[in-house]
């Protein structure tokens, strides 16, 4: 066949079917672009060394994005104008971002990530993408919407016409994934369905999230107390406590706990001392789930058990008074999942409202004056910004014992790591300070009072670079954290048995999901049934099975994660 003749026959075909052709050409060029998003997708996970949860990501996608690019055949050209840019420009932008999060720190895009982005404020997730992201990935995104909203550009030039071809081709395109819905739906895992690619894992995730924010809001709205809460003595009535809810701080980076640098000199100073309870590890890697299952009765684990209790109802019904003063974001006038827990306190301060990138010290100074004795009981909370990410942001520029680095010991350590080292240990020992401030504070009063330091959740700081935590990680350093307890001298002479219990359960197991009755008999308040074999404090307690994500966690007998900088001796 001679060229001309070639020309002549296309000529001729696309005489015949003009729109056919133009369809059957956006569609591939459609499906195209999807598949390279999906493959990218794979690439990088599979070079990241992902292991996802879903099987094969390629398969489970493929099905969907052959339906989701299948109306293109049947929805003519103003159908296609319309769904074309909604289709595409999202999973475009879903995918690129996960891609990013994949090859950075490792992981797969999933609802703990999401969540960790919905349950933050929007100062928070303007640190978070700072931190983290920067200006490069940003100006990737934007060409490729350029490049892509070119794309669409030219095909809408030409029309597109649906045919009973067209339309016949699209239903057999929608198929597989109906088939195989149906199949998840008939075996009971619809959310399956949407655990396909990125893009629909999000939705789902979303939803989830929704429902998990309405129980929440149904604690604080219809809390269920048990009956015959009370101080278990007169004496009670006169406690003073402060419980300090720490960020990320990794008990594996205190020299309390064994670490080699002098992280926390002024709390192993105290008098009397602090009791470093060494096997606490928290329910959760994410800070709304980790303050969910420490502040109410519901539990974790195969017997996993919601409950509508709240610490904070418990106390009000036994005659507390709460003060809570916090230095974590909110989201404006409407309130995180975090602070619904904290709904019925008698006073809340947020610092960061007042004064934007205010340090920890700030609450020390913001901690209410202490109300007189006669009053009744009182409880202060202190949430802290800790060793939230942005670390260097958590104490004062000119302040840091921690500086310099690599040496002998650790020459293998790169240049940047040591620095996050640096950085993230500064925090830990500006927190130290903090403590040490409420410990002075509290020995000036002349009532029994008390201190309990739990962090929400730990940190990893491994080789280089920090990686993100999910809500449900995997590794230990995201859930070994400090619980350490002091009491004053009045406290203990007021209360002998509770503090003789106590300290013989300093290496005791413990997940902070069941930390609820440990807590409620450190405020000295009991019911009636009150379950002694689940109080961590007292010599009756049974230790439960802990879990991290869905696998049994057992104490390492290991040295902390940087074991390297633990040869080391301690910097000035
Ligand atoms: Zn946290």
């Amino acid at each position: 066949m001679t060229v001309k003749n070639s020309v002549l026959s296309r000529k001729a075909l696309k005489t015949k079917f003009p729109t056919e052709l133009q369809t059957l050409k956006v569609y591939l060029i459609v499906l195209a672009v999807l598949l390279l998003m999906l493959a990218a997708e794979f690439v990088i996970l599979y070079i990241a060394g992902v292991n996802t949860t879903i099987g094969n990501p390629f398969l489970q996608a493929l099905p969907l994005y052959l339906a989701l690019s299948a109306p293109v055949l049947f929805l003519g050209t103003w159908g296609n104008r319309v769904y074309l840019p909604l289709l595409i420009l999202p999973i475009c932008l879903i995918t690129v971002c996960g891609c990013l999060v994949s090859s950075r720190f490792h992981l797969q895009i999933d609802g703990d990530i999401i969540l960790v982005i919905l349950a933050s404020s929007f100062q928070e997730t303007e640190e978070f993408i700072q931190t983290f992201f920067g200006i490069t990935p940003i100006l990737f995104l934007m060409v490729l919407a350029i490049v892509t909203g070119y794309l669409l550009y030219r095909l809408f030039r030409s029309p597109m016409k649906r045919t009973r071809y067209t339309v016949i081709l699209g239903v057999l395109l929608l198929l597989p994934y109906a088939i195989s819905c149906t199949r998840y739906i008939v075996m009971g895992s619809a959310k399956r369905c949407f655990d396909r690619a990125l893009c629909t894992r999000l939705i789902s995730e979303y939803f989830i999230f929704k429902k998990e924010f309405g129980v929440l809001k149904d604690i604080a709205e219809h809390p269920e107390l048990p009956a015959g809460v009370r101080l278990k003595s007169p004496d009670a009535n006169r406690i003073l406590g402060v419980i300090v809810i720490g960020e990320s701080a990794n008990r594996n980076h205190m020299g309390i706990y064994g670490y080699s640098r002098a992280t926390d000199p002024e709390i192993r100073k105290a008098v009397p001392p602090v009791l470093p309870f060494d096997d606490v590890i928290s329910a959760y890697a994410s800070t709304t789930w980790a303050i969910r299952y420490l502040f109410t009765m519901s539990e974790i684990g195969p017997a996993r058990q919601d409950s509508k209790c709240s610490l904070i109802d418990i106390l009000k019904a036994g005659g507390y008074r709460i003060d809570m003063i916090s230095n974590q974001y909110r989201w404006g006038e409407y309130d995180g999942p975090i602070n619904l827990i904290f709904s019925h306190v008698d006073s809340r301060k947020y610092l960061q409202e007042k004064t934007p990138k205010v340090l920890d010290d700030a609450l020390l100074t913001e901690m209410p004056e202490f109300p007189e004795k006669s009053n009744g009981p009182n409880l202060i909370i202190l949430h802290l910004m800790g060793s939230h990410a942005g670390y260097d942001s958590r104490y004062p520029t000119d302040w840091g014992p921690f500086t310099g680095m690599i040496d002998d010991a650790n020459r293998h350590l790169v240049p940047q790591y040591a620095e996050i080292l640096n950085k993230y240990d500064n925090s830990i020992a500006f927190t130290d300070r903090l403590l040490a401030g409420v410990i002075a504070k509290l020995k000036e009063q002349d009532r029994p009072t008390f201190l309990l330091y739990v962090s929400d959740h730990g940190e990893v700081i491994d080789d280089g670079r920090t990686t993100l935590r999910s809500g449900k990680s995997r590794v230990p350093d995201a859930y070994e954290i400090p619980f350490i307890v002091w009491m004053s001298h009045e406290y203990r002479e007021t209360f002998p048995e509770f503090v003789r219990e106590a300290q013989n359960n300093l290496h005791k197991p413990l997940q902070t999901d069941k930390a609820f009755w440990g807590m409620v008999a450190l405020l000295q308040l009991t019911w009636d049934d009150f379950p002694e074999e689940k109080n961590f404090f007292s010599n009756r307690y049974q230790p439960q099975e802990r879990f991290i994500s869905d696998i049994r966690y057992e104490k390492r007998n290991i040295q902390p994660s940087n074991t390297q900088l633990n040869k080391r001796t301690d910097e000035k």
